[in-house]
C-alpha cells in the first residue's frame, strides 16, 4: 500500500494548522458475505488538523464495490461515500478504553489502517440490485424478477386437496 502514509511535521504541534490530502489509493482485499473481497479504488480529500492531541483527520472518501444482490445474488455495483472523523493521538497523549485507536507515527499519519476499518465497517450489508428486487424462490430458486415461478401453484395444490378431501369426508 502505497500513498497512504501522510507528513505531518509541519503541523504537528501547532494546533489549528492543517494540510489538505487527496486520495487516490486502493485498499486491498476489503469485503464481507455479500461484498466480493477486492482492492477497491479509493478517492476523496481529507484533512489533517492538528490538535492538542494530535492530528484529527477529516472529510469525505469513496469507493466502488462489486455485490450480489441480498435477495437474488445478481451482481451489483454500489458506491459506497463515507465521512471521515478520526483522531490521531500524538505521543504523549494517552486516549485510553477505545476501541480504535491511530496513532501518530513520529511525523507521520498512516491512514491506511483508518480508511480500512471505516471503509469496511460502510460495506453494505443488505445490498440489493433494486428496491424492489423480488428475489429467488425460496423452493425452486428461479429468479421472480424474471416471472413467476411454478411452485406457488404446487403449494397450494395439496391444501386445496386436503380440504375438498376433509369436504368429502364430511359429505
Ligand atoms: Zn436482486
Ligand atoms: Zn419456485
Amino acid at each position: 500500500m502505497h500513498g497512504l502514509k501522510v507528513s505531518v511535521a509541519e503541523i504537528l504541534g501547532h494546533p489549528g494548522n492543517f494540510r489538505d490530502i487527496s486520495i487516490d489509493a486502493e485498499l486491498t482485499q476489503v469485503g464481507n458475505a455479500l461484498v466480493h473481497e477486492a482492492d477497491l479504488p479509493l478517492r476523496g480529500r481529507l484533512r489533517a488538523e492538528a490538535v492538542v492531541e494530535g492530528v484529527l483527520v477529516t472529510g469525505d472518501v469513496a469507493t466502488m464495490v462489486d455485490a450480489s444482490c441480498a435477495r437474488c445474488l445478481r451482481e451489483v455495483n454500489e458506491e459506497i461515500s463515507l465521512e471521515v472523523v478520526e483522531l490521531f493521538v500524538g505521543e504523549g497523549h494517552e486516549v485510553p478504553d477505545e476501541d480504535e485507536v491511530y496513532e501518530v507515527e513520529g511525523f507521520e499519519i498512516d491512514l491506511e489502517p483508518m480508511l480500512r476499518d471505516a471503509v469496511t465497517l460502510a460495506l453494505p450489508l443488505n445490498p440489493l440490485c433494486r428496491s424492489d428486487c423480488k428475489g429467488l424462490c425460496a423452493h425452486c430458486g428461479k429468479d421472480l424478477n424474471e416471472g413467476p415461478c411454478s411452485c406457488r401453484q404446487e403449494e397450494i395444490d395439496p391444501r386445496w386437496a386436503a380440504l375438498s378431501e376433509l369436504r368429502d369426508r364430511l359429505g
